[in-house]
């Protein structure tokens, strides 16, 4: 087992991409403190799902838009499971529109999910790992941010701020023993994606040399990559994993 007896925080894993890595960490051996807006039953779910594989496994009511709400969070987990080992910074949202029309709102929401949360996350398990002078951080960012997309300059600029801010931690952290990646997914089919019009999606199929879209579980093997000792020197990592998409 990769993560046996190991703590990973993961925000945004009450569905999708990020219930992928959680339960591939937890096939692992590792206890997983994760986190959604509200206490759903989705999460009840999640919660239910990791505890089969004999972990300890809890979902907390968290908004890692906000510092205080992901400080709380992170104390609430260490309270709970002791120490942290590892971050999965995979919570994001978008909210689509041409710049023409995009509004203040929507710039705001998505670069304060997708964005802020990455910053707040990080700088609220930093104590922890510093002073243990280990940890492996994985944000999730996106092709979207590297190659731009008509309709997100929103989530591109808060994707591609999320590899600006990597590369900046990895070299305030490095000496700690703190390892940083992205792990930038193309096209991966989720209730995220589930939204875009097929005729856009056959577009991107097209664009895709594998002729099919992601799956969250291969997402999930990325980020066992790093988390684990398999990637003990890799830091300040981008990883595309889109299939060879076109401009990634
Ligand atoms: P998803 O199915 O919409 O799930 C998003 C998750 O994030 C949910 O668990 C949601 O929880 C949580 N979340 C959102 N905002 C939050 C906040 N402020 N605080 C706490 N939790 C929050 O999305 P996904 O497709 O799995 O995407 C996961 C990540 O991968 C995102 O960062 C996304 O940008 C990135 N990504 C996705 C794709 C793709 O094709 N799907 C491609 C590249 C990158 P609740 O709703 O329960 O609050």
């Amino acid at each position: 087992m990769l993560l046996k007896d190991k703590v990973a925080i993961i925000t945004g894993a009450t569905r999708g991409i990020g219930r992928a890595i959680a339960l591939r960490f937890a096939q692992e051996g590792c206890n997983i403190a994760f986190c959604g807006r509200s206490r759903s039953e989705q999460m009840i779910a999640v919660e239910q799902e990791l505890q089969a594989f004999g972990i300890q496994a809890k979902g907390y009511a968290a908004d890692v838009s906000h510092l205080e709400s992901s400080q709380q969070f992170v104390n609430d987990a260490v309270a709970d499971f002791g120490h942290i080992d590892i971050l999965i910074n995979n919570a994001g949202i978008t909210d689509d529109a041409a710049i023409k029309r995009m509004t203040e709102a929507q710039w705001d929401n998505v670069l304060n999910n997708d964005l802020k949360s990455v910053f707040c996350m990080t700088k609220a398990v930093q104590p922890y790992m510093w002073k243990q002078g280990f940890g492996s951080i994985v944000n999730i960012s996106s092709v979207v941010g590297i190659g731009g997309n008509v309709n997100q300059a929103n989530y591109a600029a808060a994707k591609a701020g999320i590899i600006g801010f990597t590369k900046t931690a990895v070299k305030e952290m490095g000496a700690r023993n703190i390892r940083i990646n992205v792990v930038a997914p193309g096209f991966i089919a989720t209730e995220m994606t589930g939204d875009v019009p097929e005729q856009l999606k056959t577009y991107w199929q097209t664009r895709i040399p594998l002729r099919r879209p992601g799956r969250p579980e291969e997402v999930a093997n990325a980020c066992l990559y790093y988390a684990s000792e398999l990637g003990s020197y890799n830091t300040g990592d981008v990883m595309h994993l889109c299939g060879g998409m076109e401009d990634a």
